[in-house]
């Protein structure tokens, strides 16, 4: 499979639909980004890898780090996590407040902003550094040291993300927060605001391709289970109220993040990430989405 050909064939396949969709100017800090941008990387299990494109420009990962913040809460609590934060679809906007109130503060699933704010204040709970935590963990999984925070996207969305704030404090009703909320939304927004390029994000994400073994490191990160477990979450979760639609199309497990980031992984094959920042009506990246469509069209190869 030359997998290289296939990606400078997506990157001149995409050109068309670049720029269209929206950037996520909810966040201010975010709406600078020029939405023309457009990267891709495919790294094997192997070794081997593949670029085209921004593949190296870094962008904020935004809820693509809830992965990483799911994996780490999954090593600190196992199965304890699941009494506090649900399993299922939520069919909702990944920044919603209805189905809270019904189903008792419970969230329907780690990768909407519920259910990521739970995972993060069980960080928490366990570790007083939880900010640092994650960004070393993600820096150790990822094989760069700089990896960093954007602290003028932190501070963005500290100060525009009523919606956030209004859900952490919600869930803290339901006694489903042990931490102070403004401590937890805190970690949450700077867990976010992580900048990193799609091969940064592909060598991090790579472990969940490799059966939850850090394939440089040969690091064990999870059980292989484990990685099973947050695979499925990502094929029925990761993409929001659009998730169908992603499986249908992309068929492999992604999770996206309105910094217009996908973090896409092929079981025992490969991850592939990609980037461009104009979103569709769900947040998902709308050249970003095509372009995983295309990459497993053309090589014939998904989880299906
Ligand atoms: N920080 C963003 C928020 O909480 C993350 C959302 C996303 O990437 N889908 O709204």
């Amino acid at each position: 499979m030359n997998y290289q050909t296939i990606l400078q064939e997506i990157h001149a396949e995409v050109q068309a639909c670049l720029g269209e969709g929206r950037i996520a100017d909810y966040i201010p800090e975010l709406a600078k980004v020029p939405g023309s941008r457009f990267g891709m990387a495919l790294q094997t299990v192997n070794g081997e890898s593949y670029a085209v494109g921004d593949a190296d420009q870094r962008f904020s990962i935004q809820s693509i780090s809830k992965v990483f913040t799911l994996t780490l809460a999954m090593q600190l609590a196992g199965d304890d996590l699941w009494r506090r934060v649900g399993r299922e679809p939520s069919g909702t906007p990944f920044n919603s407040l209805v189905q809270l109130e019904h189903e008792h503060g419970i969230p329907r699933n780690p990768f909407i902003n519920a259910g990521a704010l739970v995972v993060t204040d069980v960080i928490l709970a366990k570790l007083a550094d939880a900010k640092q935590t994650v960004r070393d963990f993600i820096r150790a999984l990822g094989g760069t040291t700089d990896i960093d925070f954007d602290l003028s996207v932190a501070a963005s969305e500290q100060l525009t993300g009523h919606r956030n704030k209004a859900m952490a404090h919600f869930l803290k009703s339901f006694g489903n927060l042990d931490c102070d909320p403004d401590g937890v939304l805190d970690a949450y927004f700077h867990h976010c605001s992580i900048e990193m390029s799609c091969r940064e994000l592909g060598a991090a994400g790579l472990f969940l391709a490799n059966d939850g073994v850090a394939p440089v490191s040969g690091d064990r990160i999870v059980s292989s289970s484990q990685a099973k477990y947050v695979n499925s979450l990502l094929l029925t979760c990761g993409t929001y109220d659009a998730v169908g639609d992603f499986a249908y199309r992309v068929g492999l497990p992604g999770k996206s993040g309105v910094g217009g980031g996908i973090l896409a992984v092929m079981p025992r094959k490969f991850s592939l990430c990609v980037w461009s920042p104009g979103l569709n009506e769900h947040g998902n990246s709308l050249a970003g989405t095509r372009a995983l469509e295309l990459f497993t069209s053309k090589s014939g190869i998904s989880v299906f």
